[in-house]
């Protein structure tokens, strides 16, 4: 790759002058590489699917903004429609057209959602689907998934999955035993004992925060009859899967509806977003009509809006095919990389998700991604794929992204280095 603008400023120094005047480093815990080590590189630009950064270097980019940028960086159609947007103001703290365009986006394609409230980020998302939950049920006690990631919230920041867990704390500090005494935490894939007690079960249709972990087969199904049965509210946290494993999101695909519905980066166009969403008769409780409260100033911000209007317009049936066979080709090559190498490894795929496991088992829960973790391999992997030019995300808790920028290419590229990061690995 050519290198580009080259500025004055190297990693190591500008992660030294962030450290002094940002906490770490850094405005997200997981982007400062404790977990991997070594220097953050700063990026300067990021175009499709690379990435540059302020020292010039380019690296193929798998982490894509955790998935916010499922078209790729700097995508030209986004980029004129924000620009587009921009030119007419960018927030008003009054209604626009480009809210509803967004909502009726959504609502058409997600069966069994008929509204849908906009925030500015899946934790505002899924923090207000749970207080909705507990507004509609009457109920206070919340039930999750060890290793699930709902955002930072107070109430969902136990067993939390992503940065959370790569960084090995169980929960924060600063959260009051009272906000997490009504979350009870349960392994994923198993259909937990629920009783009239819970006002909602919140789980990830896909876990995408401890490594990629599928569903078992009736596992959803079971938890949605037991929420059935018990009067719980069933919500799937779609931030990361939401219109990206299909255009009717997981709940489409695996058939299961929940009552409400979290989404978020992919619906932005890599603009700040979240939305959560359901049946009529629980999204009615929303203020101004209803008593649970909720807001934004930024809310339905209108160049997210613009940028979300444009991505799931052009998201259709032939895209998510593109994307899933990018995936396999994608998983199935670092399968062979890692066995070349002789290094027990499972690559775990559900459609366009790809994580990777070390060990010589595939991982169905919490308890077992952490065995694998445990091994240490994957900060040595992290390590030299970045070394050959690959960005993986800084953490063994994410899942790779590969993207409708990411050609055949591309993808053979990255399994080119994926086979000599194994063969050092070995060694
Ligand atoms: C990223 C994520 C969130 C939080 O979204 P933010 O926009 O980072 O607040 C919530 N749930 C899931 C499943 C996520 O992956």
């Amino acid at each position: 790759m050519s290198a580009q603008r080259r500025s004055r400023h190297t990693n190591k120094d500008l992660f030294d002058r962030a450290c002094r005047v940002i906490p770490g480093g850094v405005n997200s815990p997981v982007r400062a590489f404790k977990s991997v080590g070594g220097t953050p590189f700063f990026v300067a630009k990021g175009k499709g699917a690379y990435l540059y950064d302020e020292e010039g270097k380019s690296y193929l980019d798998y982490i894509q903004s955790y998935g916010a940028v499922i078209l790729g960086h700097a995508d030209s159609r986004i980029t004129t429609s924000i620009n587009h947007a921009a030119i007419y103001g960018s927030t008003f703290g009054a209604p626009t057209l480009s809210e509803v365009l967004l909502a009726e986006l959504i609502v058409e394609r997600v069966g069994g959602c008929d509204m849908v409230r906009l925030t500015s980020s899946g934790t505002e998302a899924a923090m207000s689907a749970i207080r909705l939950a507990r507004g509609y049920t009457k109920r206070d006690k919340i039930l999750k998934f060890d290793g699930c990631y709902h955002g930072h919230s107070d109430a969902l920041l136990v067993g939390g999955g992503s940065g959370v867990a790569s960084l090995g704390i169980p929960d924060s500090a600063g959260i009051p035993q009272g906000a997490v005494a009504d979350t009870v935490v349960a392994p994923y894939n198993e259909v937990p004992p629920l009783d009239e007690s819970y006002a909602a079960v919140i789980v990830e249709p896909v876990a995408a925060n401890m490594g990629l972990v599928p569903p078992r087969p009736g596992f959803l199904e079971g938890l949605a009859s037991e929420c059935s049965k018990h009067g719980i509210i069933l919500i799937f946290d779609e931030v990361i899967t939401g219109f990206r494993l299909g255009t009717g999101g997981a709940s489409d695909i695996l058939g299961v509806t929940p009552d409400l519905w979290c989404f978020g980066k992919v619906i932005g166009g890599g603009m700040p977003i979240g939305a959560f969403g359901g049946k009529r008769e629980i999204m009615e409780l929303m203020a101004p009509i209803g008593p649970v409260y909720q807001a934004g100033t930024l809310s339905g911000n209108p160049i997210a809006m613009a940028a979300g209007i444009t991505v799931l317009s052009l998201l259709d049936a032939g895209s998510y095919q593109l994307l899933a066979s990018r995936a396999e080709r994608l998983s199935r090559g670092l399968e062979e990389a890692f066995s070349a190498a002789g290094i027990e490894a499972q690559v775990q795929r559900f459609s366009s998700l790809v994580g990777v496991f070390f060990g010589p088992e595939s991982v169905t829960n919490y308890a077992e991604a952490k065995r694998s973790v445990s091994l240490g391999l994957y900060p040595q992997f992290f390590t030299e794929m970045l070394d050959l030019g690959v960005a993986l995300a800084p953490g063994p808790y994410e899942v790779i992204f590969p993207g409708l920028s990411h050609s055949e290419k591309e993808i053979d590229r990255t399994v080119e280095f994926a086979r000599e990061a194994a063969r050092r690995l070995a060694r």
